[in-house]
């Protein structure tokens, strides 16, 4: 299996299963409603997850909560913390919905606030940082390899969060010293304040693997700084941390004009989920190469649709004993999801597979990315199945208006009513 690593520039082999792989995906900042963006990064690590232990693979997952910060400071005024803890709960419900099951480990940074201070005295003490008026800042210029991950060079590097008490511009805060109007503060050795963002991301991964694990994934618009400035903490600790990085491609179309009627200009995941299903945003996902941007509408969510139809259809036109001693294709889906985990070719496999009526792979394959409910058929309700049969005596008796009718009325509790030649006549369809 080989992954692209943003840090070495190249596709790298992963050890060979049982490994373990370990993983670090960063997570969100809770303030709000995730939007769909955000739950890219918990989509290609779930999915990862669950292809490496389709493999053999021990692989764990830890998706971490960014719940002290100051974008949530400046959402609720001296009230931060419950607006913390309720985005925190939206998060977690809203990617459960999403049925692709849950991380191994979702630390929040406040509850890691322990293991942050350490590591900061650490990185005072080695020299690689310095308090200054109740801030700790990283002293960038401590380490001379600053810049690997996102290729800047360290004399060019940006200012991050001015303040002209640093050393240096490029230095960035490991601890803020607690401001008025902030409501949530710790001890320290330095004083009452809260972590930095970069080093409750270090510190939470090192909590959970130790100083060296496999895979650290996130969005891309976290190599700098975020990404950047934990390599570089871990590092000065003399830390491997991880050896590959991958970072997915950005959602695009979230915002301007030209949004999504669908959703009235509602771009949250639970909006997603609330007016198209988790298939369907499942779907617009495993269309896309993690590492590549895409564009999200309703244009695709119409077409994820279209697809997610076709496979339900599929499974509903299955005769009972068409699996018996059928193989599933395994080393088929291997040859694409091995290569740097492409899921188009593997959603262009399962279309192939779907030609060629592989039930048994393609339900496997489904249920792989959480779509395994695409393969089963549901029963309708007995008052469903009532006014079907209505239905069918109306049509026998010619009443087709009263037939039209009833149709309706089907249509109406979400299901459809389609004529089939074998007995009883109709096949009962579930609409998604
Ligand atoms: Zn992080």
């Amino acid at each position: 299996m080989r992954l692209y690593n943003t840090l070495s520039r190249q596709l790298e082999e992963l050890p060979p299963p049982p490994g373990p792989v370990r993983m670090y995906f960063c997570g969100p900042t809770v303030y709000q409603r995730a939007h769909i963006g955000n739950a890219r990064p918990f989509v290609v690590g779930m999915w990862l997850r669950s292809w490496l232990r389709a493999r053999g693979y021990e692989t764990t997952l830890v998706h971490n909560i960014t719940d002290v910060n100051d974008k949530i400071y400046d959402a609720a005024p001296g009230a931060s913390a419950e607006l913390a803890a309720a985005a925190a709960e939206w998060y977690l419900q809203d990617t459960a919905d999403l049925g692709l099951g849950m991380p191994d480990e979702l630390p929040k940074a406040t509850e890691a606030i322990p293991s942050i201070v350490r590591f900061i005295e650490q990185l005072v003490d080695s020299g690689h940082a310095y308090a200054v008026a109740g801030d700790v800042y990283f002293r960038v210029a401590s380490d001379p390899g600053y810049g690997r991950l996102s290729g800047q060079r360290p004399d060019q590097v940006e200012e991050q969060e001015p303040n002209p008490l640093k050393e240096d511009p490029r230095d960035f805060a490991l601890w803020k010293a607690n401001k008025p109007g902030e409501d949530t503060a710790w001890d320290s050795p330095w004083g009452r304040g809260r972590p930095g963002w970069h080093i409750e991301c270090s510190a939470m991964a090192e909590d959970a693997f130790g100083p060296v694990f496999e895979i650290h994934g996130g969005g891309l618009d976290l190599v700098f700084p975020h990404h950047e400035n934990e390599v570089a903490q871990s590092l000065a600790l003399g830390h491997e941390f991880a050896r590959l990085w991958m970072h997915n491609g950005m959602i695009g179309g979230l915002g301007g004009e030209k949004m999504s009627k669908s959703l009235g200009n509602d771009v949250s995941l639970r909006n997603v989920l609330d007016t198209w299903g988790a298939e369907v945003a499942l779907m617009f996902f495993l269309g896309a190469h993690w590492r590549k941007p895409v564009e999200f509408g309703d244009e695709v969510l119409v077409q994820s649709k279209a697809q997610v139809e076709a496979f339900r259809n599929f499974f509903l036109d299955e005769r009972p004993g068409d699996e018996a001693g059928e193989q599933i294709l395994e080393d088929e889906l291997a040859a694409v999801l091995d290569d740097d985990f492409n899921t188009p070719e593997a959603l262009a496999l399962f279309h192939a597979w779907r030609d060629r009526e592989e039930w048994t792979s393609l339900r496997w394959g489904l249920g792989l990315f959480g779509l395994g409910s695409l393969a089963e058929v549901a029963e309708a309700p007995a008052e469903v199945a009532k006014l079907a049969e209505q239905r069918r005596e109306a049509r026998d008796a010619k009443d087709f208006a009263g037939a039209d009718r009833l149709r309706d009325e089907i249509a109406a509790a979400g299901w459809e009513v389609r004529d089939v030649a074998e007995p009883p006549g109709y096949r009962l369809v579930r609409r998604s």
